[in-house]
C-alpha cells in the first residue's frame, strides 16, 4: 500500500469496509447455541476466509474470530476421532461448556482455534489510519465495531479495491510493502 500520500484521507473504515447496503448480513458463529451441522452450513454457503464469534445474534458483542480453514479442519477431525460428535453436537467457543441436554450428544469445544484478540477498528476510523494498522502489523483483515457492537469487515484486498477505485487503477498494481 504505498504511496501513502495516494490515500483518500476522507475515507472512513464504515466506506470501505462489508457487507455493504444491499449485500448479505456479516456472516458471523455465535459462541455457544450453535450446532455442527450449523456451523457447517454457514461455512459452507460461503467463501469468506474467517468468521468473527459474537456473543449472540441480538447483541452481536465480538469475542472472537476463527478462520474457515482451521474450522473445517477441526470439524472435521472431531467427526472421525472424537466420540459421539454428530450434526447435532454443539459448537462451543466459550470458556466455560454451558449445560447440555442430558439425552444429547457431547459438545465440540472450539475455543482452542479461536483468535481471542482480533483486531478491530471503529466506524469512524480513518482510512489512513486503518491502511497504517494494516501494514505496520501485518493484517489479513480487520473487523469494524460501534458501540462494541460488530458491524463490518475489512480484507486487505477490500483496500486494495478501494484505493484502486480511488486512483482509477488496477488493483493489482498497487502493492503491500
Ligand atoms: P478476500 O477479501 O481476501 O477475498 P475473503 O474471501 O475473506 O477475503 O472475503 C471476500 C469478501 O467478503 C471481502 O470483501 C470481505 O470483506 C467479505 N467478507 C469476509 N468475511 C466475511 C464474513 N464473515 N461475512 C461477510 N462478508 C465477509
Amino acid at each position: 500500500l504505498e504511496p501513502k500520500e495516494e490515500f483518500d484521507h476522507s475515507s472512513l473504515a464504515v466506506d470501505v469496509m462489508r457487507p455493504r447496503r444491499g449485500d448479505p448480513a456479516l456472516a458471523v458463529l455465535t459462541q455457544d447455541g450453535m450446532t455442527v451441522g450449523e456451523v457447517e452450513t454457514v461455512v459452507e454457503s460461503t467463501h469468506y476466509s474467517g468468521f468473527p464469534v459474537v456473543v449472540s445474534q441480538e447483541s452481536q458483542r465480538l469475542v472472537g474470530f476463527v478462520l474457515r480453514r482451521d474450522l473445517l479442519i477441526s470439524i472435521d477431525n472431531a467427526r472421525k476421532r472424537q466420540e459421539g460428535i454428530v450434526s447435532a453436537s454443539q459448537v462451543v467457543f466459550t470458556e466455560h461448556t454451558p449445560p447440555q441436554p442430558p439425552e444429547g450428544p457431547p459438545p465440540l469445544r472450539l475455543r482452542g482455534i479461536m483468535d481471542l484478540s482480533p483486531f478491530t477498528v471503529t466506524d469512524h476510523t480513518p482510512m489512513d489510519i486503518t491502511v497504517d494498522i494494516f501494514r505496520k502489523l501485518g493484517l489479513r483483515q480487520c473487523l469494524v465495531t460501534h458501540n462494541g457492537r460488530l458491524l463490518g469487515i475489512i480484507t486487505k484486498k477490500d483496500i486494495l479495491k478501494h484505493m484502486a477505485q480511488i486512483s482509477n487503477r488496477d488493483p493489482d498494481s498497487i502493492l503491500f510493502n
